[in-house]
């Protein structure tokens, strides 16, 4: 008892502990040295109590006060390490961007720009110019518009095209994406009626056919993101739905979820149609993201043809859907890349995670498996394990990615434990738990984030064996 008191009575006073760590690390906000200097002897205080300290020396304290303020100090929303082998991970940022599209930001976001102002002429611009040449060169469409996502890309089409009436849909399509996205909930949002047609697993044309009437307003094609119906299906091509609109002087939209304008069939894997094609199979309408098979950051675009992009342009709903500038540098510098499809999947992060051969991931769970090796050599075990990969963000949903990952065993810690160590230490790690195994997949880690690994893991174990 004497002896936690004396050890209590060691605790440094919050307002000295306070100056000190403001004196060794300037130009913080003084609410941070404040928080950091109470929480650490709130910790003391504590570890003290439950007996768990024994000794108390003035450097360790303020070492302690120094990881203690740089928590406070650390933004919320900050990098993670993803070993989860997922590429496109909605809950992680979906795609992380090309160098090229960080330095476009970068010079937009720190001075002004020709946002809304035509140079040559002196006066307001648009802020769409950016893009749309490049857009209707990359996708054949007669002309382009981009929104905040993918949402409110096929929000704003209904919206204009369809508002008050009825949008026809197989009901194998009526799905569900994730964050409350479904299909007919957009369509009651967006003002319209929908038409189900067909069933779960087949769609004939003569059921869109006896679905039309004098309330429709167009025929809608949606991309199944994250499912498959397999088995005795049917279902009806675009082209064969732009005949039958056409015969009724009706429109047709899809809504194509990801939107790739690369053909992955040509890299050996699963076949996913590309923008390019559903604009030349007559599709009036097509949206997809920015930011999933596309690479690029967070954006809604809509391409098609020339009269009906500009009645959703001029929709009021466009300005509170609008896109943000920094969005639209990245998004421009993104699309600049895929002129030259060698360059996109050379230089475009999500493309390149999704191109790689299982040969070069296998090679790279060596090399961080060598690395984790060396800086861990007593009390844990690594392997390289084959695995099966996704793309994820509802992309290429059933395609495999044979992949490899660094299966780690720590002495003393479950796969779980070791999981959420990882996760909650700096930089975050998120891995995956397979059959009671932690991996780290490789595919989707950076390179140089190779030695953060290392570093994290060192750190876990170490805690571990305290
Ligand atoms: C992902 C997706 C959306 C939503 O796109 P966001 O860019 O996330 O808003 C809509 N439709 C389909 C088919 C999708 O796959």
């Amino acid at each position: 008892m004497a002896e936690k008191e004396k050890l209590l009575s060691q605790i440094p006073a919050v307002h000295r502990l306070r100056e000190e760590l403001s004196r060794k690390h300037p130009g913080l906000p003084e609410v941070f040295y404040l928080r950091a200097a109470r929480r650490t002897t709130e910790i003391l205080r504590q570890e003290i109590l439950e007996g768990h300290l024994r000794g108390l020396s003035p450097e360790e304290v303020f070492s302690r006060a120094e990881e203690i303020l740089s928590e406070e100090a650390r933004p919320h929303l900050r990098p993670v390490i993803n070993a989860t082998g997922v590429v496109v991970h909605t809950n992680l940022g979906r795609s992380p961007l090309a160098e090229e599209a960080l330095e476009e930001i970068l010079s937009v976001a720190r001075r002004y720009s020709n946002l809304e102002y035509r140079l040559s002429e002196g006066r307001r611009g648009s802020r769409y110019e950016h893009v749309r040449d490049l857009l209707r060169e990359l996708t054949g469409a007669e002309e382009a518009l981009v929104v905040n996502n993918n949402a409110a890309a096929v929000l704003i089409t209904l919206n204009t095209l369809a508002r008050g009436k009825e949008v026809v849909v197989s009901r194998g399509e009526l799905v569900e994406i994730g964050g409350s996205f479904r299909m007919p909930e957009v369509m009651a949002w967006a003002g319209c009626r929908l038409r189900e047609v067909g069933t779960t697993n087949r769609t004939h044309l003569r059921d869109y056919e006896e679905a039309i009437s004098e309330e429709t307003a167009l025929l809608m094609k949606v991309h199944r993101s994250n499912f498959a119906i397999v088995g005795f299906t049917k279902e009806v091509s675009g082209a064969e739905l732009v005949r039958l609109a056409r015969r009724h002087g009706l429109f047709v939209v899809e809504d194509l979820g990801s939107g790739c304008l690369v053909d992955f069939a040509r890299y050996g894997l699963r076949r996913e149609p590309t923008v390019q094609e559903v604009v030349a199979s007559g599709v009036d309408v097509v949206t997809f993201s920015g930011d999933k098979l596309l690479g690029g950051p967070q954006a809604g675009i809509i391409v098609g043809r020339a009269e009906l992009v500009e009645r959703i342009r001029a929709n009021p709903l466009n300005r509170a859907l609008r896109i943000d500038k920094l969005t639209l540098a990245g998004l421009e510098a993104t699309l600049r890349l895929y002129l030259d499809e060698k360059i996109a999947v050379e230089r475009i992060p999500t493309l390149k995670m999704i191109l790689m051969t299982p040969e070069e991931v296998k090679r790279r769970a060596r090399r961080l498996t060598r690395l984790l090796q060396k800086a861990l050599p007593e009390r844990a075990r690594f392997s390289v394990v084959p695995t099966v990969g996704r793309t994820g963000g509802g992309a290429l949903p059933l395609a495999d990615l044979p992949s490899f990952a660094v299966a780690v065993e720590v002495e003393g810690l479950s796969p779980e434990e070791l999981h959420e160590r990882l996760r909650t230490g700096e930089p975050p790690v998120v891995g995956r738990i397979e059959e009671d195994r932690f991996l780290l997949e490789v595919r989707t880690i950076f390179e140089e984030e190779f030695p953060l690994v290392a570093k994290a893991l060192k750190r876990v174990v170490e805690g571990a064996g305290a």
